[in-house]
């Protein structure tokens, strides 16, 4: 194996591990809950205070409106029993029951608009909890297929990482510092193939005599773009 053809494995080695780290990044930032789901479950929250705020309003209307009717019954017990006989008292006993008679009829208009809201945060309760619940086992099950892939690529990477060392421990180290030093400015290629008489790195011709020379094992540059050429 000539020395720019173990470079060249490396490079591919180098690209796969790249390739690999990137989805791996694409994998873990996939578990992150999707704005999606973020708003469902804000949805539910809200869905969950305004019927427990609903809820806590409809019941002390309602206690207020039981405890206006019992006065009222009260009044119109003493009223009728007979024993009020001063008319003054009996006058503002009638006053009292024709004024909470108002009062009640107010209480259970409230009542009822209460009811009636409270009615629709529960509808509205079900449908967000109905909602996130879907979104969630959608999610979950997303997030269980990343993480079976998230392990694979760990492995891969690991492997890939063995296979580099090897390859990188059998290279002499002037021409590994080369071809790293080349690969950070040509983003990650640092040898480029050559197919007729074209670089693959940049797409430019090269002379015959250059693939000549590559072919006879020497290690020669692209004049274009300074890439080290594999002519293969
Ligand atoms: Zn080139």
């Amino acid at each position: 194996m000539t020395q720019v053809h173990q470079l060249y494995k490396l490079q591919e080695t180098d690209t796969e591990i790249r390739e690999k780290t990137r989805r791996l990044r694409e994998v873990l930032a996939g578990q992150q809950p999707s704005a999606e789901l973020l708003a469902a479950r804000e949805r539910r929250n809200t869905a969950v205070t305004t019927l427990h705020e609903w809820q806590t309003k409809h019941k002390t209307l309602r206690l207020e409106m039981e405890s206006l009717r019992r006065e009222a019954k009260n009044a119109e017990t003493r009223l009728y029993s007979g024993k009020v006989t001063n008319p003054k008292e009996l006058a503002d006993l009638q006053h009292k029951i024709e004024s909470l008679g108002r009062r009640i009829e107010k209480s259970e208009e409230q009542v009822l608009e209460a009811m009636i809201t409270l009615e629709d945060a529960e509808t509205e309760e079900t449908a967000a909890a109905a909602s996130l619940a879907e979104i969630e086992a959608a999610w979950e099950a997303k997030v269980t297929h990343l993480k079976v892939e998230q392990d694979e690529l760990a492995l891969t990477i690991h492997k890939l990482n063995g296979v580099r060392q090897a390859q990188a421990k059998a290279i002499d180290p002037r021409d590994l510092k080369e071809y790293e030093t080349l690969a950070k400015k040509k983003n990650g290629m640092a040898i480029a193939r050559v197919r007729a008489d074209t670089c693959l790195g940049c797409r430019l011709t090269v002379s015959a005599n250059k693939i000549k020379e590559a072919r006879e094992g020497k290690k020669v540059y692209c004049g274009s773009c300074g890439r080290i050429l594999y002519p293969y």
